[in-house]
């Protein structure tokens, strides 16, 4: 484990939704696919994941890019389940996350290792040219915008690399299916599923 101490301190307390044992879990993923290619998340909120996978990234010997366009996803939104008031821009009444992202890279001393990408996630993936040992799907989850952001990326990811995405629940009780939906997409394309803990998913290419 190279989670060091302070790394796992600033994860916690970061703001975000990803529990320990999934982050955990996300950061084992990100050290064994670091051999294979570049880390890269779509959703990088404040920070918390990239925390596990910025240290996985920096023991790999490879980097994390992190994409936001860091004005929230819809379920972010004022009104909505997961709104937290003190990320909006009080100038603007927007959300904005990016100094909350920056400052948690800074507390878990990860500014060498992780490079902050601020854009469209859609966007960013259709310039995009480096190959990946993981992809980390984290963004929107209305269904367009998961799928749109599997089908961006995963072109990207080395055989032998790792997909993992969160929130992903069988049930319709439990939650959204869009995730679900992207998981069943991404077994149909030939991705071997390899854990589930929680609500992350983990599959090899
Ligand atoms: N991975 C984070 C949580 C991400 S929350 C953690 O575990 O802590 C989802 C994030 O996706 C939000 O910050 C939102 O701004 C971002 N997002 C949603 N749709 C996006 C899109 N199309 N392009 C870029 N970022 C997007
Ligand atoms: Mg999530």
């Amino acid at each position: 484990m190279t989670l060091d101490d302070r790394a796992l301190r600033v994860a916690l307390a970061a703001k975000g939704f990803m529990p320990e044992d999934e982050g955990l879990v996300l950061h084992r993923a990100g050290q064994a696919a670091g051999a294979v290619g570049a880390l890269l998340e779509v959703g990088s909120y404040c920070g918390k994941s990239a925390v596990y996978l910025g240290t996985a990234a920096r023991s790999a010997g490879t980097v994390l890019f992190t994409v936001d366009h860091h004005h929230g996803s819809e379920e972010n939104q004022a009104g909505w389940e997961h709104h937290d008031p003190d990320v909006v821009d009080l100038a603007t009444g927007r959300i904005d996350t990016l100094p909350f992202l920056r400052r948690t890279i800074e507390d878990a001393g990860l500014e060498d290792c992780v490079v902050t990408v601020v854009g469209e996630s859609v966007t960013v993936a259709r310039y995009w040219g480096t190959d990946l040992g993981l992809l980390f799907i984290d963004g929107g989850h209305a269904l367009d915008v998961a799928m749109a952001d599997y089908l961006a990326w995963c072109p990207f990811v080395m055989q032998g690399g790792l997909l993992a995405i969160h929130d992903v629940f069988e049930d319709p009780a439990a939650g959204g299916q869009a995730p679900f939906e992207v998981w069943q997409r991404a077994v149909a394309d030939g991705f071997r599923p390899m854990s589930t803990t929680g609500s992350l998913r983990i599959l090899q290419r």
